[in-house]
């Protein structure tokens, strides 16, 4: 059995290590694009804030650690066609030669690439231009050249989204005056505005300027002047800086994938069922290039590396004959943003209610532990349930650093998980003692507070 694996990240990698774990025998060969498998994207803005030196600690695992493991990598190495019927993969090296690949079961982890959200003109830069997108090991060196080379003391950043925002605080730290520009009413848009304002109140704190409501349309450059211009509030808005980055999402790499005749679905991502399985045969696919079952909203489009790590491992088994399902994505997320984390999972209230639930959302502010024991902090926590069966939809939460927020939200998401009530929260047996938490956790303090204004409503009160 050879099973070759396409893309050296969080799929790609996790589908070997799952098909060669369960099964040694298995021929397991990585095709990568570029020299860096197993590099921890989602560690980069760590790497820009000198916090993760040098930037080989990134590595999950090492070159060594990886081909202990007994995979083949092919590193350099682009994966440019499929021949489905004659189980064929064509690769191009470093120096452009093309030769094939046999394979009997592939695993497409193609993963996606930086959306450039129609600004126009991004194409025009070079690495010395001091334009930059951010996605890939290669991106983080340009990026890290431009900046030893050009000291440039502003920066403008186009996204608020969480890496946005990592990045902000990492420019930040550098010494970089920031700009930080975001199309919505408030930064991190997948929070409500309430919770998201926290998060903007936390940057400006830290003298990041936060511009809402601005599309930008264009960047152009002038000398070593850099100009992004668009608008705001239907008003023509410009603003310059030594350095602008575009941060604004991703799209679905799919084009091995499309052009060898899957099909595409949610977000223009490949469609996959839940066992990984494209539809082509002895092809499977996982990670950012394909859609994403949701256990709340079906399928959809959310990628996020938790999610390539377990649909990758889900089609590594598959690929060499098991029956492992992906149980769906609740979206579970959180960000470290200065002093402040920011995390959510499941529905918002507009979400939920465009899927069709009896959405119901209410915002609680509990201490991370008794107040009486130094250093407690608030916890804004923000529940969504459907008021027609009290079930738990989705939970936001802001803090502080030392608050467990991503603990907190790991207690709803597997609540979520398991279809619990917003009531049966304050059944759960939760740890307690008073540096820690309270008698009634915060997230049971929260949970409370939402069964009591839904009965308030319902009550016309
Ligand atoms: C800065 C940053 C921070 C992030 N932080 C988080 C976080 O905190 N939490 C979280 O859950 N997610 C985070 N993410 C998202 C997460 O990194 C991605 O969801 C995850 O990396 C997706 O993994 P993937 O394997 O699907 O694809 P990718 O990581 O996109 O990798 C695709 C792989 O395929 C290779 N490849 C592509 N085309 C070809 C080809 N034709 N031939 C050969 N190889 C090819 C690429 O070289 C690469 O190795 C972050 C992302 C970024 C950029």
């Amino acid at each position: 059995m050879h099973l070759v694996a396409i893309g050296g990240s969080d799929a790609g990698i996790s589908a070997a290590l799952r098909a060669r774990e369960l099964d040694p025998s298995v021929d397991a060969t990585v095709v990568v694009a570029d020299s860096y498998p197993n590099f921890s994207i989602c560690g980069i803005p760590y790497y820009f804030s000198r916090e993760v030196q040098p930037w080989q600690s990134l590595a999950h695992r090492t070159h060594a650690d990886l081909e202990a493991t007994g995979m083949n990598l092919r590193l350099n190495t682009l994966a440019t066609g499929i021949d489905v019927d004659g189980r064929t993969l064509t690769v191009r090296d470093a120096a452009g030669t093309e030769s094939t690949i046999a394979y009997d079961e592939l695993m497409v982890g193609t993963g996606a690439s930086p959306s450039t959200a129609g600004i126009a003109g991004l194409d025009r830069f070079g690495p010395d231009d001091g334009v930059h997108l951010l996605h890939s090991m290669g991106d983080t060196f340009a990026l890290e050249r431009y900046l030893d080379e050009h000291q440039p003391e502003t920066a403008i950043i186009v996204g608020a989204g969480y890496v946005g925002l990592e990045m902000a605080e990492a420019l930040t730290v550098r010494g970089l005056r920031v700009t930080q520009l975001q199309r919505g009413p408030e930064v991190l848009s997948t929070l409500d505005p309430e919770l998201g304002s926290l998060v903007h109140d936390e940057l400006t704190r830290h003298g990041v300027e936060v511009v809402t409501g601005t599309r930008i349309q264009s960047v152009t450059r002038d000398g070593g002047r850099l100009t992004v211009t668009g608008t705001r509030d239907a008003h023509a808005f410009s603003r310059s800086a030594d350095l602008v980055l575009v941060v604004v999402g991703v799209r679905p790499n799919t084009s091995l994938l499309t052009a060898a005749g899957a099909t595409t679905g949610a977000g223009g991502a490949v469609v996959v069922d839940e066992h990984m399985r494209t539809g082509l045969p002895n092809v499977w696919a996982a990670g950012d290039g394909v859609v994403t079952h949701h256990r709340l909203l079906g399928v959809t489009y959310l990628p996020l590396g938790t999610t390539a790590h377990k649909q990758g491992r889900v089609a590594g088994e598959n690929a060499i004959g098991g029956n492992a399902r992906f149980a769906g994505s609740l979206g579970t997320q959180v960000v470290k943003v200065f002093e402040v984390v920011a995390a959510r999972t499941g529905l918002r209230d507009d979400e939920a209610l465009a899927a069709g639930y009896s959405a119901q959302s209410h915002t609680a502010i509990a201490d991370d532990h008794k107040r009486y024991y130094p250093g407690a902090t608030p916890i804004s926590i923000r529940i969504t349930g459907d008021t027609r069966d009290g079930r738990l939809l989705g939970a936001q939460l802001v803090g502080t650093r030392g608050a467990e927020i991503s603990k907190r939200v790991d207690t709803y998401a597997t609540a979520l998980h398991h279809g619990m009530t917003v009531g049966g929260m304050s059944d759960l047996d939760l740890s307690y003692t008073p540096p820690l938490g309270s008698p009634w956790d915060a997230v049971q303090v929260a949970a409370q507070a939402w069964e009591h204004e839904v009965r308030l409503v319902a009550a016309g009160v």
